[in-house]
């Protein structure tokens, strides 16, 4: 009797396994579809204005300046892309964690991660020859080694310094050398593995070959997506005057953007080293016109990936 059970139990587990094999794990970011964007305006108020996080410029904060563009990307998002879901990892001006940022990003299952920043770049010091200044010194002399006083004429240093001429726009993706991290992501947000049918989340075998692989070839979507967007932001950027400095990575990774599961990018504004950069980037005219080509960018972008749909959605190989 006992071994009758035991047999049933067997079939049915056999059953439970052959079941889960029917599954096709289908990708749920995406089938290509741009539904949720996540806007993250860098860095923070801490309370007192000694208390600040990011760049300090001229007159000017990075966290106020770049929560101030985000406000305006989300009103544009809003206005060009409506029924996209929208949402702030930064909603005041308050500082958030990293962390928190990433985690925010990833629970609420964002299709497109677009961090704000500024840029500084610290003044250029340069030591002068300026005229001579005599000095005095002293030499022994006969035998008794009697101090002698001399004077001699010697070069006079100055030190000046002066503002960096650094300036521009620089839109970062995460570094493709530090893959593993990006991929190590995906695999903790597990719940992207969808069963297409129901919506019912599989429970995943990170060290199934198969995930992994399908995790490799994500994250090389989620590469070849960011470089394609943050190359149309920059590309806005230029047709409305401003100085590109390109698309860039950072050997060191950025953390906001190797912790998200999804393409990301992060923006640098402008210099706030540079007086002219600042004083466009604190004005609202020039924060509306860096809004709207970031959302004019992030439209294009979402416009390409759904006409493509059919070639950037992805299923795993059983
Ligand atoms: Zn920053």
């Amino acid at each position: 009797m006992k071994n009758w059970i035991f047999s049933i139990l067997i079939i049915i587990c056999l059953g439970l396994i052959t079941i889960s094999f029917t599954y096709r794990p289908e990708f749920n970011q995406g089938a290509g579809k741009i539904n949720t964007i996540i806007i993250d305006a860098g860095h923070g108020f801490k309370g007192s204005l000694t208390a600040r996080d990011g760049a300090m410029g001229f007159e000017g904060t990075e966290d106020e300046i770049s929560y101030e563009v985000s406000k305006k990307v989300v009103a544009e998002i809003e206005k060009q892309m409506p029924g996209v879901k929208v949402l702030e990892s930064r909603p005041t001006p308050y500082f958030v964690t990293l962390k928190q940022r990433s985690d925010f990003a990833n629970s609420n299952k964002g299709n497109l991660f677009v961090s704000i920043h500024c840029n500084y770049a610290p003044k250029i010091r340069e030591v002068v020859k300026e005229g001579t200044r005599q000095e005095t010194y002293y030499v022994k002399s006969g035998k008794k080694g009697k101090k002698v006083k001399k004077t001699r004429q010697v070069p006079n240093y100055k030190t000046y310094s002066q503002s960096n001429p650094a300036h521009g726009t620089e839109t970062y993706v995460f570094a493709a050398h530090k893959t593993e991290d990006k991929e190590d992501i995906i695999m903790e947000n597990g719940d992207i593995f969808q069963n297409e049918k129901d919506d019912e989340t599989l429970n995943v075998n990170i060290n199934d070959p198969v995930v992994k692989q399908q995790v490799a070839l994500w994250t090389k979507q989620f590469f070849a997506g960011s470089v394609k967007l943050a190359s149309l932001v920059e590309e806005e950027f230029v047709k409305i005057g401003r100085a590109s400095r390109g698309v860039k990575q950072r050997q060191k990774g950025i953390w906001v953007l190797q912790a998200t599961a999804m393409p990301s990018i992060l923006i640098e504004l402008g210099f706030l080293s540079h007086r002219e950069e600042e004083a466009f980037l604190m004005s609202q005219e020039g924060q509306q016109m860096m809004a709207e080509s970031i959302a004019g960018a992030i439209k294009k972008y979402k416009d390409i990936v759904e006409k493509n749909n059919h070639t950037t959605s992805v299923s795993a190989k059983q």
